[in-house]
């Protein structure tokens, strides 16, 4: 009886009998609050809630341009509208390919599908789990259009690799920013080293406005064609007989009352990424040389907002796998789970059977997703296991997930020669 001598040790996993560790509830705060409502009340007393006529949305694009410095920042109502957009005003369309990640939100192969335009799955890098430059250069073709770049949990691409082949390739860089909001690279804001970067603000990333999207670009003719992209290609520079749509383009605009949401949340941003850093970067140091279990790192150059907490298991190293260990850590009072979106989106029915429409040709049946596309973002989903968090986390809520952590990996080490 392997657990018999260590039924009373302050080591004994909960999962196992042990004393829970993490008793008392996690940090949580009011995420809207007189700041919001204020907005809200000044947005409503417009007595307008379209964005032209109003002045909530026009404040915030002229705060998250400025707040990243470039010139131009296009709201809409979604991350999914944000990253369309961004594929309209590039001009991707029917038979072109864009290469992207396989592990990331639906927003951000929706689109591409849309536009008849065919999502080519490029493989991750091990370590920061984003777009590896390398297999983004082989996946290129003679019809590859973009690069969408996604940074996942708020860790940045590798972005000078991808802006160098890009250039090199004459391709489009778009940046999926949507887990990323407030993260930095090589001191500069995500977003803003692409033609294009694309933000989310629906309810589960570090600012909201319950839904919504707000984009970037430096280009000024790239901007004109986004704002086309995301009011139905209505120019609302003329009057109404002119206003002669010249290409596709859907109704994605961000209303006044989304608008005031996000202009308190967006004042909020740098404390919010702050606190988050400071937790992630403490449980990092912590944590760090923790046998059997690989910590998040940062891409080089790269300072996250860190939108969850991504650890990997080392399973011959661990002694058990990504559910064992997340059920123990769940059990300790950790809120974790593995797998995060379970499968690469390559492996949805939505690819694999080529299903986006119920009939008709495609582009992208001509390409083939199966499983095996992307042996390390398969990998990566195997082993991973997600630690929510947010910014309102204490320091005895960093105490209490290092010691059960520790004591989980500790237990799992020690006894995996001992069998079960
Ligand atoms: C959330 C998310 C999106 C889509 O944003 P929505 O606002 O939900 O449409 C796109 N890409 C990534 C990586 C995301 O996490």
């Amino acid at each position: 009886m392997p657990y018999s001598e260590a039924q009373s040790s302050p080591d004994l996993p909960a999962i196992l009998g042990g004393n829970r560790i993490k008793n008392t509830p996690f940090g949580k705060e009011r995420r809207y609050g007189d700041a919001e409502l204020q907005e809200l009340r000044e947005a409503l007393e417009q007595q307008t809630l379209f964005y032209v006529h109003g002045q909530k949305v026009r404040q915030l694009e002229e705060m998250f341009a400025e707040k990243n410095g470039v010139r131009f920042a296009i709201a809409c109502n979604s991350g999914t509208a944000a990253i369309h957009a961004a594929l309209i005003a590039g001009g991707i369309s029917p038979g072109d390919e864009v290469i992207t990640a396989p592990i990331t939100d639906m927003g951000t192969v929706i689109p591409i599908l849309y536009q008849g335009a065919i999502p080519i799955f490029a493989d991750l890098d091990p370590q920061t789990i984003t777009l590896s430059p390398e297999a983004v250069e082989a996946a290129i073709t003679p019809r590859t259009r973009a690069v969408l770049a996604v940074h996942l949990w708020g860790n940045a691409c590798d972005l000078d690799s991808l802006r160098a082949l890009c250039d090199r390739h004459d391709l489009l860089l778009i940046e999926d920013c949507a887990q990323a909001c407030g993260s930095h690279y090589k001191g500069c804001p995500v977003g803003t080293r692409g033609a294009i970067g694309c933000f989310s603000l629906n309810e589960f990333k570090q600012i909201s406005c319950g839904d919504g999207g707000i984009i970037l670009t430096d280009d000024e003719a790239l901007a004109t064609r986004l704002r086309l992209a995301t009011d139905k290609a209505y120019n609302r520079q003329v009057t109404g007989a002119l206003r002669q749509p010249a290409f596709l383009a859907g109704n994605y605009r961000m209303t006044e009352l989304q608008g005031a949401v996000a202009l308190a949340q967006l004042r909020k941003l740098d404390d919010i990424v702050e606190r988050r850093r400071r937790w992630c970067g403490e449980l990092n140091r912590r944590l760090r040389g923790l046998a059997g279990l690989t910590l998040p790192t940062p891409t080089n150059g790269c300072n996250p907002s860190w939108w969850n907490y991504p650890m990997q298991v080392v399973p011959d190293a661990l002694g058990v796998d990504s559910d064992t260990f997340a059920a123990a850590l769940r059990a300790e009072g950790l809120p974790v789970g593995a797998h995060y979106i379970g499968a690469c989106v390559y492996a949805y029915p939505v690819f694999a059977e080529h299903s986006a429409f119920a009939h008709g040709e495609h582009p992208y049946a001509r390409q083939k997703y199966r499983q095996g596309l992307c042996p390390e973002a398969e990998r990566i989903l195997r082993d991973i296991v997600m630690l929510s968090i947010n910014e309102a986390y204490t320091e005895d809520d960093l105490d209490q997930t290092e010691r059960a952590i520790r004591r989980v990996v500790g237990w799992y080490h020690a006894h995996q020669d001992r069998g079960s």
